[in-house]
């Protein structure tokens, strides 16, 4: 099976931790590797941004990335994307055919790649499976200030309908697809995430702060990802001045490039008012190679998020065996089990995740506890198995595919 991946927007091999580079660009690295090792070739094709890189880089195991031409060869904010969505379709069947390829199947990422592979798959006939990873309209109801251009929310509106199959990461994203956009839940197939068990796992904390110059006896609380307003950072900034060692506190927030710079100054701004500038450390992006030192070092990761549809980060710090500290929502409530693997946070305001961080900072066992349960449950999360899943899936729809051929043939 040979299978096109479309990450229009954003390339897997981006660095993380930018405005646009996350959880997308992490899953779909890991899958289209762990595909590949399963034996299903994938080319992953993304928008050039850059003159220098080569048309094609290895993405691990045989899986390919394809650099495509559409529209100016320069990094362009989301927003100005939309126009490119068919250049970005007819470059890529343009590869396909030079190549002399056959694709089974498409699979989208992102709203952008879903509206290109729309036209794909009526080109090609071929089945066509999607991730939105977020969608407007929900973001749009999780926090009031959000903004979203009508041509997004109309677009995924239509596209929803048009796809065969559509991945959600949790069953209450499967349960939003239904109430919002009426899809039939028999069209969702429900995959979490994964996480890399080798590169996280628990670790001495001793070690990780000594390698991180970070001291041994601050309670370090820690948050991870793209700062951007719906991470709810701010909230986290308050909770600091509200805890009662705040004295001791350390809140490490990695994340974050050139592009952060507004939100990250109104972060700033909001520890100066509550005065906990000094125990505020905005750190930027860390490579996600050396952030499962990050955290190891923490007492706490905390996630006081608007939204999440999975939430990476904290399968990631649960792995490396450290509580979280997260809001009630999305993905979340899914993967934290609360009081046995972290905490849920039912209220976007600073003092219940104040008094949640406390407990389990001033609890050595408390936390060794919950980050051991932790540890032990995200045993079940792994790439090879959402590569497994996926390949059902896509296995259930090429079939398909060509029993309806057949019938159509005979
Ligand atoms: N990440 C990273 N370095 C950073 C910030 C984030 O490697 O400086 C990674 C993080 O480890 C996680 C992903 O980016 O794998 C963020 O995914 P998540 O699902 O938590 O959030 P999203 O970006 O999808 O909103």
């Amino acid at each position: 099976m040979r299978v096109a991946m479309l990450s229009l927007h954003t390339s897997p091999l981006a660095p993380l931790g930018g405005r646009e580079t996350g959880g997308m660009n992490v899953y779909v690295r890991e899958v289209a590797a762990q595909l590949a090792e399963a034996g299903v070739a994938c080319d992953v094709f993304t928008r050039r941004t850059e003159p220098a890189l080569p048309e094609i880089e290895a993405l691990g195991n045989g899986a390919r990335l394809v650099h495509i031409t559409a529209g100016p060869v320069e990094h362009l904010e989301k927003e100005a994307l939309p126009p490119l969505v068919d250049a970005f379709a007819e470059a890529v069947e343009a590869f396909r055919e030079r190549e002399g390829l056959t694709y089974d199947l498409i699979h989208s990422h992102y709203w952008l790649s879903v509206a290109s592979g729309d036209l794909l798959a009526r080109r090609w006939a071929a089945p066509h499976i999607a991730m939105f990873h977020t969608l407007g309209d929900v973001k749009l109801r999780a926090r009031a200030s959000e903004h979203e251009t009508p041509e997004r929310l109309e677009a995924e509106r239509r596209l929803v309908h048009s796809l065969d199959r559509i991945v959600a990461a949790t069953e209450h994203e499967r349960q939003l697809l239904r109430q919002l956009f009426r899809v039939s839940p028999q069209k969702v197939a429900v995959i979490p995430l994964g996480v890399d068990l080798g590169r996280f796992e628990p670790r001495s904390r001793a070690e990780a702060r000594a390698a991180l110059g970070l001291s041994q006896t601050a309670r370090i609380v820690l948050a991870v990802g793209r700062i951007e307003p719906l991470k709810g950072f701010d909230i986290l900034v308050r909770a600091i001045a509200e805890m009662t060692h705040r004295e001791d506190v350390r809140l490490i927030l990695v994340g974050g490039d050139a592009r952060a710079s507004v939100e990250r100054a109104r972060l700033l701004a909001v520890a100066a008012e509550v005065g906990v500038s000094d125990r505020v450390d905005l750190v930027g992006a860390v490579p996600h190679e050396r952030l499962a030192q990050y955290y190891s070092a923490a007492d706490v990761v905390a996630m006081p998020s608007f939204y999440e549809s999975f939430g990476l980060v904290a399968i990631e710090a649960m792995a490396c065996g450290v509580p979280v500290v997260a809001s009630r929502v999305g993905g979340l409530t899914s993967t934290i089990a609360d009081g046995r693997t972290g905490y849920l946070i039912a209220w976007r305001c600073p003092s219940p995740f104040a008094e949640k961080i406390d407990l389990l900072l001033e609890n050595e066992a408390l936390r060794d506890a919950l980050g051991a349960n932790a540890a032990q449950a995200m045993h079940a999360y792994s790439w090879r198995s959402v590569a497994a899943s996926l390949i059902e899936q896509y296995e259930g729809l090429t079939t398909e595919t060509a029993q309806v051929a057949a019938v159509g043939g005979a």
